[in-house]
């Protein structure tokens, strides 16, 4: 099986590991820009725009997948004529624009905060209307890890924000005072008759520091038992809605007990990067089997596990790991928010998982044993 992977940073890596693992062989196509993927497949930089450079990537590969959700549509479109491309273009499509993306979340039952459209300044308002302050507002498009962003706490701050946003379309939606950030995280694929298969990781809650993914905790506490089940419903039909083949992601706010979805990503997503050690099967083998369309792993969980992400630099990368724990190091160059690695560690007491993550995580920072983040 010979698969194609779009995009080569750390999730690209992690996959391939995977693939490899099963008996795969990784070719990968990325825009310029930092790789990570040294050592695990052919790789091409090129433009994804540019039919010459699909073709050549997609010859003899059984299946094509990718791995950041700002691929062009267009280039899906265009390898799906010559190989099966998994997730599919839908996937993409709607999680490309927030605003398709709430519609379509609202379609499949899940619950959306107050959102409306700016386009230009004769939307604001109408939009003011349909959207109680304080608000947030975010470019439709191309958004991630806190980016394009603007928070709106009086009518009059739209118009700056909108400016300090370029002028894009936008969406403004309604501020969540949330009590946590939780993901659903699931898979689907097919057995071996054809017939579909759904499986989820227990939900993880996640604090992030600075718009980025800080820490994420697994089985998500807090949370009743059919808040979450009503919630896995409304994903469960969006995987299907969108015939998705692969891991997805939906990212919700918990607050006052309920669920409020806020944005998806049509793949592996760093929130389950603990599930390489906390789970019976991983993310990202689940994503190679469905894109592989071979029967999925199961999701159980190992016990409690807690993952941390290194961003920005590692001041002391060769420390001594605490028991339990597991250190993933991406080789890629330091810089300041950038994901260069994540700990994680699992144990029977979520106590335990997160102080033996701290710990870790302390340790290859190079703070006191007892600093927690
Ligand atoms: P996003 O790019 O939509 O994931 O937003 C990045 C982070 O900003 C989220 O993880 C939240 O912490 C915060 N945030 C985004 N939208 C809202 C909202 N409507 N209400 C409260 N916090 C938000």
């Amino acid at each position: 099986m010979k698969v194609g992977i779009l995009g080569a940073g750390q999730l690209g890596q992690m996959l391939a590991q995977a693939a490899i693992d099963m008996g795969m062989t990784c070719r990968f196509l990325a825009p310029p820009g930092e790789t990570c993927v040294e050592g695990l497949g052919d790789l091409t930089i090129g433009d994804l725009r540019d039919a010459a450079v699909l073709d050549r990537f997609a010859q003899g590969l059984d299946a094509v997948t990718y791995e950041w959700e700002n691929v062009p549509v267009s280039a899906i479109d265009h390898l799906r004529r010559r190989v099966p491309v998994r997730p599919g273009p839908e996937s993409l499509r709607i999680g490309q624009d927030r605003i398709q993306e709430k519609q379509f979340f609202r379609s499949c039952g899940l619950r959306v905060q107050a959102f409306a459209p700016v386009d230009a300044p004769r939307d604001f308002r109408m939009a003011l209307q349909a959207v109680p302050l304080p608000a947030m507002l975010k470019t439709r498009r191309l958004g991630y890890d806190g980016k394009g962003q603007a928070r709106v706490m009086d009518a009059r701050d739209l118009a700056a924000a909108f400016e300090m946003l370029g002028g894009v379309p936008c969406i403004l939606e309604a501020f969540v005072p949330f009590d946590a950030e939780i993901s659903l995280v699931a898979v689907r694929g097919v057995e071996h008759d054809g017939t579909e298969m759904i499986r989820f990781w227990p939900a993880f809650r996640n604090e992030h520091r600075e718009g980025i993914l800080d820490r994420s905790v697994s089985p998500a506490s807090g949370m009743d038992a059919a808040t979450l089940h009503e919630a896995q419903r409304g994903v469960r039909e969006a995987l299907r809605r969108l015939d998705h083949q692969g891991v997805l992601c939906v990212e919700f706010f918990l607050a006052d007990g309920e669920l409020i979805a806020n944005e998806m990503a049509p793949r592996v997503h760093n929130s389950a990067h603990g599930t390489m050690e906390g789970a019976v099967t991983s993310q990202f083998e689940n994503h190679m089997r469905a894109v592989a369309h071979m029967p999925l792993g199961s999701t159980e969980p190992r016990g409690v596990t807690a993952m941390r992400n290194l961003v920005g630099s590692v001041a002391q990368p060769q420390a001594a790991m605490p028991p339990g724990t597991f250190l993933h190091l991406y080789g890629k160059q330091p810089r300041p928010r950038r994901k260069l690695g994540h700990v994680t560690s699992v144990a029977q007491r979520e106590i335990d998982a997160i102080a033996a993550c701290d710990a870790a995580f302390a340790a290859l920072q190079g703070q006191p044993a007892s600093a927690r983040g």
